[in-house]
């Protein structure tokens, strides 16, 4: 096994991300939360458990960089500090995803960001919109964007949306601290998302503009790309948002064997192979050409049809009957894109070098 990336038969797999979901706690109850996270929630990693992650993933150079998420990630207060240093002493940059609810007015956001930069934070990414909103007001989220803009830290805000959403990106632009930012951020660091919100558990029937629904998506990106963690000390095999919903994604538990093997499992998993060339939306394609009395809903993530796939018994009949037809397609297709990657990013590496 090379000790710079995950040796699959001769290829390499370089994940390239590392995400820390650091609690399910959070100072929201925002409806329809991808984790259910809440106040009430207590599950949260420790200092020593986020340490042990970060030396297991450190000898993985592919990976530059940690994402420190949740719940709401500043609740771990100097815990969340100690980790990002830890980070940066094993070379890895750090962003942290963050609902805004700590903000305490521009100075004090300014010294906090600041000391958190000193520390290796590179970029922030807050949250709002709607649900959001019923929690956090979105000055609090702008006045975060604001100072971390001034201490030189990248910004993206992601505003959710669904069709009959109160509160858009536009509405946002027009907010005279938005309009503040954008006068005086002369490097752009600050961008804007917008999100579809979704929810897993179908307790809730949102609706969307048609152009929202995904008709057709390449493969999935995360899944060999990433490495997470949970605050049950679960790692999970893409950014985790359905681990509630998809045990599958589950690779092990932190400490039973090293990371990096139980990583390495997954490059025989078929259905991963397939999600990560295809994507779930083809896959739902490709059953319905199969068995076409079966109905596919439409969607507006990726994720939301990944977990469709894996939570319907009658779609997973359909693949376990005829995926051997498809395999060989699949197999060779899944190494073609492994290695198409490690050869692109040493080219890239190569010409970052020569500049
Ligand atoms: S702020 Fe984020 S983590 Fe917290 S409840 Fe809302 S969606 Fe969930
Ligand atoms: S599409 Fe599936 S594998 Fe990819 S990130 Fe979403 S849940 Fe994970």
């Amino acid at each position: 096994m090379s000790i710079n990336g995950l040796t699959v038969d001769g290829v390499i797999l370089e994940p390239e991300s590392a995400a820390i979901i650091t609690t399910y706690k959070c100072t929201a109850r925002c409806k329809d939360c991808c984790f259910d996270c809440s106040p009430k929630e207590k599950e949260m990693l420790t200092i020593d458990e986020i340490k042990k992650f970060i030396d297991e993933i450190a000898p993985l150079k592919s990976i530059k960089s940690v994402v420190w998420t949740g719940g709401e990630c500043s609740i771990l207060g100097k815990k969340l500090e100690e980790g990002i240093a830890y980070a940066k002493s094993k070379g890895k940059i750090s962003r942290i995803v963050s609902n805004g609810s700590w903000s305490s007015g521009v100075e004090k956001d300014k010294i906090y960001l600041n000391e958190l930069k000193s520390k290796g934070l590179a970029e922030i990414n807050l949250s709002t919109g709607d649900n959001h909103q019923q929690f956090i007001p979105i000055e609090k989220v702008l006045t975060i964007a604001q100072a971390a803009v001034s201490v030189g830290l990248r910004v993206l805000i992601s505003v959710e949306k669904t069709k009959f959403s109160k509160f858009s990106i536009e509405n946002l632009k027009e907010h005279p601290i938005y309009k503040k930012i954008k006068r005086d951020d002369k490097d752009t660091s600050l961008s804007l998302l917008s999100a579809a919100w979704v929810s897993f558990n179908s307790g809730s029937n949102y609706e969307y503009d048609e152009e929202a629904f995904i008709e057709k998506r390449e493969g999935c990106d995360s899944l060999y790309n990433t490495i997470a963690i949970n605050p049950e000390k679960k790692l999970l095999a893409c950014c985790g948002i359905t681990i509630r919903y998809i045990p599958e994604m589950e690779i092990g538990i932190l400490g039973e064997k090293p990371i990096i093997d139980m990583y390495n499992v997954q490059k025989s998993d078929f259905m991963k192979q397939w999600i990560f060339t295809e994507g779930p939306i083809n896959i739902l394609r490709q059953v319905v050409e199969w068995e076409d009395t079966i109905e596919i809903p439409k969607f507006v993530h990726p994720c939301q049809a990944c977990a469709y796939i894996y939570q319907t018994p009658e779609i997973i009949e359909v693949i376990e009957k005829n995926y051997h037809t498809i395999i060989e397609r699949i197999t060779v297709k899944f190494y073609q894109k492994i290695s198409f990657k490690g050869t692109f990013e040493k080219k890239l590496k190569a010409k970052a070098i020569q500049k």
